[in-house]
């Protein structure tokens, strides 16, 4: 039936003026060529459309990620394509399956439906275990991998991606949701929509471009897999998005140079703070490739670790109900971090 989804795992609100490391956002705005060619556009928002900007937005995609233009399409944010997957591919017949602990999102849209949702968790390096998700619902009309994962951030090898996409039923949606790939040097996912018309591979600009506040994500799918996530609203959601979120992702995409120093900025960062975290004693989940991991607090509970480190002006992250001793944390500017380090210092001290 419609429960309604719990809300007991969702975020803290922001802590307006804290050091905000507790939801993965980025630490910095829009690179500033998107930004310039969100401001710009502004004077031209009398129209829905100025001058084909979905289009040029799909083009600049298609040349970066070596698509068709033809399996793109925009959205604001993943959030909403991610619940219209749930809703179209999910039923309660055709279940979900995802990895524990995860992103946890596509678990409320899918209790919302009534569809069944099996969790299968974390393999030894904290990758999906795809035979195990495979196993645990071998009928399910969803499988959701995410990689990074949120919370762990950590990978799950194309091989097996592949391996669920060929070992699912062949009815069944295999989503990948790569919110923070751009955080990662490592092989995406994009490819597979191009052979296959049972992949839907999910992108967003809230992360590593800097763009969470102007929503603007993409799915890459074939056309076949889009008109059945579309057939609520004719098809008119992707006319219907911010030219300035637009415009700034179009400019942003094919900076591969800026992409690249900021991913190296965020991984100077996060390992100088994961090395001061273990010299201190405390356990960080290896094998993090995106901007955020998960710590232990030598046996202190998170939520007293959280509301400590609060009362020092430091927001950090939540837990996952599978693993209950850790925090998840965002990883900051290098001068949030250094501020986290001296706060964590603090906590531990008293
Ligand atoms: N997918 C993952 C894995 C996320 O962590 C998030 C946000 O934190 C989203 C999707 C949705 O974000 P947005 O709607 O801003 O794209």
């Amino acid at each position: 039936g419609r429960a309604a989804p719990a809300l007991a795992q969702q975020s803290a609100r922001a802590v307006i003026g804290a050091v905000r490391i507790g939801s993965n956002e980025c630490w910095t705005g829009p690179l500033p060529a998107g930004a310039a060619a969100a401001m710009k556009i502004v004077t031209e928002g009398n129209r829905y459309e100025p001058n084909g900007e979905h289009d040029q937005l799909f083009a600049a995609v298609s040349a970066v990620e070596g698509l068709p233009a033809t399996h793109i399409k925009a959205w604001p944010g993943s959030s909403d394509p991610l619940n219209r997957a749930a809703v179209t591919f999910a039923s309660p017949t055709r279940g979900i399956v995802t990895a524990d602990p995860t992103y946890e999102q596509i678990w409320r849209t899918g209790a919302w439906i009534g569809a069944k949702v099996t969790k299968a968790p974390l393999g030894p390096q904290y990758q999906h275990d795809v035979k195990a998700m495979l196993a645990a619902d071998p009928n399910a009309g969803l499988y959701y991998v995410c990689s990074p994962n949120n919370p762990t951030g950590t990978l799950t090898p194309i091989a097996d991606i592949v391996w669920l996409a060929e070992n699912k039923p062949k009815d069944a949606v295999l989503i990948v949701d790569e919110a923070y790939i751009h955080f990662a040097d490592a092989p995406n996912a994009a490819k597979l929509v191009a052979a296959r018309d049972d992949v839907l591979v999910m992108r967003t600009f809230s992360k590593l471009f800097g763009m969470a506040g102007m929503r603007l994500g993409l799915t890459f799918a074939a056309p076949s897999l889009h008109e059945k996530m579309m057939r609520y609203d004719g098809m008119q959601v992707t006319n219907m998005l911010p030219m300035t979120a637009v415009a700034c992702g179009t400019a942003s995409i094919p900076l591969a140079a800026e992409i690249k120093a900021r991913r190296d900025e965020m991984i100077a960062v996060r390992e100088k703070t994961i090395a001061h975290l273990q010299s201190r004693g405390l356990k960080v989940l290896p094998g993090s490739h995106a901007n955020m991991f998960m710590v232990e607090w030598k046996g202190k509970a998170p939520k007293e670790v959280m509301a400590a480190l609060l009362a020092q002006n430091v927001q950090i992250g939540r837990s996952w109900t599978a693993y209950p001793t850790m925090s998840r944390v965002t990883v900051g500017s290098a001068a949030d971090m250094e501020k986290f380090r001296i706060a964590v210092d603090k906590v531990l001290m008293a």
